[in-house]
């Protein structure tokens, strides 16, 4: 059943998925799922050193190298850093990428992170899995697929350093166990080596894959295993409720087995 399903994980930039749910990706694989994984924006703002457009390309090659790591497609939906709102034309074409994607599940960004960007995302690509199965609903994109047939299963990542705008902790809905495949999420974080450069010299960091590090072993350790990403279910009235995310992985939300 599982290699029928397929998964669209949507954030922000290059190297978001890698450090909120690349791990639940590479299980998802594992289980026979289809997953995409896809960029709002290639990082066009991501670098002291290259212009706009060089970085993006770097980027964008960064992205696929991760995701190759894991059989996984990339796209990019083009959309520039500092640039990305709500508004109507977005919303269009954030449904179109749904609608060719077709997915059963999508993996977004929080609706409350450090960054407008990532709230952004977050906002947009909740509406697109509303708008998709619409029929009346048209992207005016080039070629546009069908509408899709419902509205996928929807999960929110963490946000950054699990905390709101002033600091608050923002509890995971269930955990996912990712124990087995880290060192995995941790060579697919390593592909974006432009982004360890880049922290480097604009914020004094040289912890990049210590960070990813950090934040797993801090969500492992609240369900006693050694590595886990948060997620949060988005339940709004017409969207899938059951959670189909866990039943694939055959996991509880809480480091064990599922038994059902
Ligand atoms: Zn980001």
């Amino acid at each position: 059943m599982s290699a029928s399903i397929r998964v669209l994980a949507v954030h922000t930039h290059p190297d978001d998925i890698e450090f909120q749910c690349a791990g639940t990706l590479a299980l998802l694989r594992e289980q026979g799922c289809h997953v995409t994984m896809a960029t709002m924006s290639p990082g066009d703002c991501g670098s002291a050193e290259h212009d706009a457009e060089s970085i993006s390309e770097i980027r964008r090659a960064e992205a696929r190298a991760a995701a190759e790591l894991i059989s996984a497609d990339y796209l990019c939906l083009e959309f520039r850093d500092l640039a990305i709102f709500s508004d109507d034309e977005s919303r269009r074409r954030v449904t179109e990428i749904l609608r060719r994607v077709r997915p059963d599940i999508v993996l977004t960004a929080p609706p409350v992170d450090y960054l407008c960007d990532h709230e952004a995302t977050s906002l947009l690509v909740r509406d697109a899995c509303f708008s998709a199965p619409i029929p009346n609903y048209v992207t005016r994109q080039w070629e546009p697929a069908p509408h899709l047939e419902k509205i996928p299963h929807l999960y929110y990542v963490d946000p950054i350093g699990g905390v709101d705008r002033d600091g608050r902790l923002q509890v995971p809905g269930f955990h996912v166990d990712v124990s087995r495949v880290f060192e995995l999420k941790r060579e697919m974080l390593a592909c974006h080596a432009s982004q360890r450069n880049w922290l480097l010299r604009q914020h004094g960091i040289d912890e990049y894959l210590d960070s990813q590090f950090k934040w797993s072993t801090h969500r492992g350790t609240e369900i006693g295993v050694t590595h886990a990403e948060g997620f949060r279910q988005y339940l709004g009235h017409p969207y899938p409720h059951d959670n189909l995310l866990l039943s694939l992985l055959g996991q509880d939300g809480r480091g064990k087995a599922s038994t059902g």
